[in-house]
């Protein structure tokens, strides 16, 4: 069942969906080469409890951190170590944060340092298919409608889009109905109805769309292990335009790679 938000509901999950950004900003200003992704573990969580509010991913189905920070060919999940960024590497963070009863969820692709032209293709055409997604998400629409923009504009640049794992909608819960595949048709799927909120997050593969857990159980990376970039919103349908409830404003204020 897809639940329907009111628009006092709404403006508070904007609050957490703020903060996630917020979040992911503070992080930014600490990647580089050296630090262990652990380190930006715990930058996340102390901030987000600071903000009164607690880190969504934390205990979710027994995940160790608030963080998910996966690395070059890790798609997703990753799960933060003693692993010590690079330069050259690219760097995905995931955040959730839960304030009054409502999650916020966003990601952002990075990089350390100089990276590839290669990467920084990647990162900025990824970034590019959100929004192309986003467009589609207004009222009338269907779920079919913002895979197939995010399909079509990656696949042009001979990317793969990953099927394994698919945007959700979000709000009192983490994941929610409906799933939002980054593939898809046009015109297919649940139709879009004002209130829903969706959190809407293309995983694009610079290489093969297959990919593979871990043994640690998390951590989902490229089978030929070429990189792979992920960034997300969460986004409230709305009659005419899309309303994104998270903002990558403060991150982009610190990220190098972002033009
Ligand atoms: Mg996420
Ligand atoms: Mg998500």
């Amino acid at each position: 069942m897809i639940l329907i938000k009111t628009d006092e509901e709404i403006e508070i999950q904007r609050e957490s969906s703020l903060l996630v950004g917020k979040t992911l900003a503070e992080v930014a200003k600490h990647i580089r080469p050296g630090i262990k992704t652990i380190e930006l573990d715990c930058i996340a969580e102390a901030f987000i409890r600071d903000n009164g509010a607690t880190p969504s991913f934390k205990g979710y189905n027994g995940f160790p951190a608030s963080l998910c920070i996966s690395v070059n060919e890790q798609v997703v999940h990753g799960i933060p170590g003693n692993y010590e960024l690079k330069e050259g590497d690219i760097v995905s963070i995931d955040c959730g944060a839960y304030k009054n009863g409502f999650h916020g969820d966003s990601a952002y692709t990075f990089g350390v340092g100089e990276i590839s032209e290669e990467a920084k293709q990647l990162l900025k055409r990824t970034k590019e298919s959100l929004y192309k997604g986003i467009e589609k998400a207004v009222a009338g629409n269907r779920i079919g409608d913002i895979g197939h923009a995010i399909q079509t504009y990656v696949e042009e640049f001979g990317y793969s889009v990953v099927r394994d794992l698919v945007g959700h909608g979000i709000g009192r819960s983490m994941h929610e109905a409906p799933q939002v595949p980054n593939y898809g048709r046009r015109g297919v799927g649940p139709k879009l109805t004002e209130g829903m909120v969706l959190a809407i997050e293309p995983m694009i593969n610079l290489g093969t769309r297959t990919v593979i857990q871990e043994r640690d159980g998390w951590t989902v990376r490229t089978a030929d292990r070429k990189i792979s970039a992920h960034f997300e919103h969460d986004v409230a349908i709305r009659k005419g335009k899309p309303d994104i409830l998270s903002s990558f404003k403060w991150v982009e204020e610190i990220d190098p790679t972002n033009e």
